[in-house]
């Protein structure tokens, strides 16, 4: 990305403010595409990932959880096929000295295209009002139809050239497309090379017994590894899952989207095994439940859609994306991959173990199939948190920064204020937290008029306010404030718990899938 978007900058700049994304190193400048989360941050990381998990693990009893090393023998990155394949073609521009992914360059050239077509859309949209059928429109309209048959041109050949290794096909696409370099506007480019996104590292004392290693570029190999082994010790019948969330590395050549595009991030990943024959029905399976999982937080369902893969990964027999509708528009957030039984095949054939299960119901062994769900954890955050931050109008003509993250991911649930610091407010405010801070992560603060305090906790997504004045002396009640709505209730601090239960409980949630 050359430039960001405001909003993007708005996001980056909030982040930190308000304590949730910091850059790594910082006072040394920082490291490139490494970042710290925050103490905002690790809350609204760690409640996502236990969403994630919830829904994943926890409601369904035929998956299970694990939590492999990251460090792993090096011949399982020979058996997956990462050693030799985990390359992203680059390219670099020789005025600006910049080096961009090939397929990222043409793959920004088709959005553009789309850009144009949905352009057309909401225009004749406007135009015809509510007469208006959009798919009519855009498989009659000839500008339309001319726009995307030369995106998915364009997208075919360069799956196709990708797939054969087609390089030097790969430049003379965007040599075609007249792409020039977002930073220098110049079309001098050098030749495609592939680039392995593995970081090496070494385990061992002396430099000549130590051993090559790699960081895990995927959380998915510990999976398969283990495959076997859960499958004894927990009993378990196929189909069935494991899932696990943790660090990978890769060494991008672009990471300039902030926490989009990390060296290093962790992912939240479920492989689920099934029966030869039936992954076609589990990967449709997947991709609904996965888009439900989503939309169950209520971001706008208008901000997702899948994109089916042309060029498919060298262990896949289908792949789609879906993506959501980021800042820079939309992009990959998770990965639905039927992966054949390419890894369990792998790994037996490079260890000489049998990784197979036998079927008891058929009394037949055989390698079972996989349909794996993978989602990047940073790239989720940055999903609810750039959907979450808007800029509010309000009546007497101010404005309120709000981030309206899901309740149920909000790092602080309560702010507790007693209106003054004086009159035993603030005695009663405490003993409001002491009693909420065994169910929910709550917060003091007394300093400034109340109306700032309020502000404040809207900007970090804090869905409830809870203010201590002189009445609550006399009759035990309190005004709770809503976050998004700003109305204020009067109620007694024994319903304080109910209430923000109701809005933060995970099932409310989860059961509008
Ligand atoms: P991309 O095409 O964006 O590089 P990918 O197809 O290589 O992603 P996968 O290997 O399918 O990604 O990984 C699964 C998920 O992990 C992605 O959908 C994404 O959410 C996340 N992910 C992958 N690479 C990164 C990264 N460098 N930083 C943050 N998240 C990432």
């Amino acid at each position: 990305m050359a430039q960001q978007s405001d909003q993007f900058k708005k996001v980056i700049s909030h982040a930190k403010e308000y304590g949730f994304v910091f850059p790594s190193s910082e006072i040394y400048d920082g490291l490139s595409a490494v970042y710290d989360y925050a103490q905002n941050g690790v809350a609204l990381k760690k409640n996502i990932r236990e969403y994630w998990w919830k829904s994943m693990v926890q409601l369904n009893e035929n998956i299970v959880g694990i939590d492999s090393a990251i460090f792993m023998h090096p011949t399982i990155w020979k058996a997956s096929g990462h050693v030799d394949a985990f390359n992203d073609p680059l390219i670099d521009n020789k005025v600006s000295k910049k080096r961009y992914r090939a397929d990222v360059l043409v793959e920004d050239y088709v959005a553009k295209i789309e850009a144009k077509v949905e352009k057309e859309v909401s225009k004749a949209a406007k135009r015809f009002g509510d007469s208006f059928d959009e798919a009519q429109f855009k498989s009659t309209n000839p500008r339309v139809v001319g726009y995307q048959e030369k995106a998915v041109a364009i997208l075919k050949r360069l799956g196709q050239s990708l797939e054969k290794e087609d390089l030097v096909d790969v430049k003379a696409l965007i040599e075609e497309l007249e792409i020039s370099c977002p930073e220098s506007g110049s079309r001098d480019w050098t030749e495609v090379k592939q680039f392995n996104l593995m970081f090496g590292t070494k385990l061992g004392a002396s430099a000549d017994s130590a051993m090559d290693l790699y960081l895990r570029p995927e959380t998915a190999q510990g999976i398969f590894v283990n495959f076997l082994n859960v499958q004894k010790t927990g009993r378990m019948k196929l189909p069935f899952g494991i899932a696990q969330t943790g660090k990978a590395f890769r060494n991008e050549i672009v990471a300039r989207q902030f926490i989009f595009r990390m060296r290093e991030f962790e992912q939240m990943e479920m492989q689920f095994f099934v029966k030869p024959g039936t992954q076609k029905e589990w990967y449709e399976h997947w991709k609904e439940t996965r888009l439900k999982w989503h939309k169950s937080l209520g971001m706008g369902d208008e901000n997702y859609r899948f994109h089916d893969h042309d060029k498919l990964a060298h262990y896949a027999d289908a792949a789609s994306d879906i993506e959501f509708n980021f800042p820079f528009g939309f992009k990959e957030l998770e990965g639905i991959h039927s992966r054949t039984d390419f890894d369990l095949k792998a790994h037996e054939e490079f260890s000489g173990k049998k990784l197979q299960y036998f079927d008891h119901e058929d009394n037949t062994s055989y390698t079972p199939y996989v349909v794996e769900t993978s989602i990047g954890l940073d790239r989720m955050f940055l999903a609810v948190f750039s959907n979450s931050l808007v800029e509010e109008e309000l009546d007497n003509n101010t404005t309120r920064t709000v981030l309206k993250l899901p309740a149920v991911l909000a790092p602080t649930k309560a702010a507790v204020f007693p209106l003054l610091k004086k009159d035993g407010l603030p005695e009663v405010a405490r003993q409001i937290i002491e009693d909420l801070k065994w169910d929910f992560n709550v917060f003091y603060d007394e300093k400034d008029a109340v109306g700032k305090r309020y502000r404040r906790q809207d900007a970090a997504g804090t869905p409830f306010c809870i203010t201590v004045d002189h009445e609550t002396l006399d009759n035990n009640t309190v005004t709770i404030r809503h976050r998004d709505t700003m109305e204020q209730q009067r109620v007694n601090i024994s319903e304080l718990k109910a209430i923000i239960n109701k809005e933060v409980d995970a099932k409310n949630w989860l059961t509008t899938m």
